[in-house]
């Protein structure tokens, strides 16, 4: 069967309904929820630049996808009472890019690099300098007329987001002061975020609705928000409106995300591991020949999910299925553990 990997309703990745969700950007530390670790450190870092009247050292922000990285970095920009400028590793294919934006930047500005690890070779190395020195030198003119011009910039700071920390270069990953992790949110975390949510976009929904959604939202808070939004039309279509436990159940089983939140693909991708390969271990390449997606989006999107379920495991030797998996799927468990 063809899999629409794209518009999972449990998606991490941005979706085109996800468009409109800006008044549910937290705006201050105070109003983000959960990550206590990152925002405590963070607090301490904004005000101690405050204090000493500098930018902000480099943060480089790690994790999952829709965890609130670019809301934190909106955050930091604010708290700091800055501007930021929002790009992306891709979108910066050569060095003049990067330098456009540098050169524009005023004295203790925000640069947000998301997706900081697919930043091209030779863009990467301008930012070196960039980073260090508060400088960069650009070549103007071609061959034997072309001469390098030293630019100073204003010092500013650059957050850097990335699904895969690991996938960052040494040089690149040194030049940051500041390196925050975030992990997947609890259901009670999640259910704060629910209800902010529902508040601000006026929808009615108790507590037991919220703990449905909260419960099935990944860990991820933009799939919360978007869970959120589509229980929130069955329930005007099918129960006046009121997000009940009763109205989320039957809108998210409907949208096939049982109560833990997996939806098809995991659930394909676990049973094909344990008919196929009796469990595991299973390399990471064969899982994405099974299910026919990409070995990076099994890491980034998938695995961190299952694995808080304490479903998956990573070991040396290749993914293994956990019991708790097998429970949850209602298969017997007759493998050997081997971890
Ligand atoms: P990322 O940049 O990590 O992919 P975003 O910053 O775009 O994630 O966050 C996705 C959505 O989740 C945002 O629309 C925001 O409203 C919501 N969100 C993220 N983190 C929090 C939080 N800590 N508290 C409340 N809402 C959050």
């Amino acid at each position: 069967m063809e899999m629409d990997y794209e518009n999972r309703v449990v998606s991490t990745e941005y979706l085109p309904e996800d468009e409109g969700d800006n008044p549910l950007r937290p705006k201050t530390l105070s109003e983000y929820i959960g990550q206590a670790k990152v925002k405590e450190n963070l607090s301490v870092y904004i005000d101690a630049a405050k204090i000493r009247g500098e930018a902000l050292d480099h943060v480089l922000l790690y994790g999952p996808p829709g965890l609130g990285k670019t809301t934190l970095s909106q955050i930091i920009a604010g708290e700091m009472g800055v501007n930021i400028r929002i790009t992306s590793g891709p979108a910066l294919e050569r060095p003049g890019d990067l330098a456009a934006l540098l050169t524009n930047l005023d004295s203790g500005d925000v640069l947000f690099i998301d997706e900081i690890h697919r930043l091209p070779r030779t863009v990467e190395e301008i930012l070196y300098p960039a980073m260090e020195d508060f400088a960069i030198d650009i070549i103007n003119g071609k061959g034997q007329g072309a001469a390098s011009i030293h630019l100073p910039l204003p010092r500013f700071t650059l957050i850097g987001a990335t699904t895969r920390a690991g996938q960052l270069s040494a040089p690149l990953r040194d030049r940051f002061g500041v390196v925050l992790r975030l992990e997947l949110y609890t259901p009670e975390e999640l259910g704060q975020i629910v209800s902010r949510s529902a508040k601000i976009l006026d929808i009615p929904c108790d507590e037991d609705g919220t703990i449905e959604i909260a419960s099935r939202a990944r860990g991820t808070p933009r799939i919360a928000n978007r869970l959120l939004k589509r229980v929130r039309d069955f329930a005007q279509v099918m129960n006046g409106g009121v997000i009940t436990a009763d109205a989320a159940r039957r809108a998210l089983d409907r949208m096939e995300v049982d109560e833990l939140g997996l939806d098809m693909v995991d659930r394909r991708m676990l049973e094909a591991m344990i008919k196929h390969y009796n469990g595991g271990p299973v390399g990471l390449d064969t899982v994405a020949a099974v299910i026919g997606e990409e070995s990076v989006t099994i890491e980034d999107v998938y695995e961190p999910y299952l694995m808080q379920l304490g479903f998956l495991s990573r070991t040396p030797r290749g993914r293994v299925v956990l019991p708790a998996a097998y429970e949850h799927l209602g298969i017997d468990y007759t493998g050997q553990l081997t971890l």
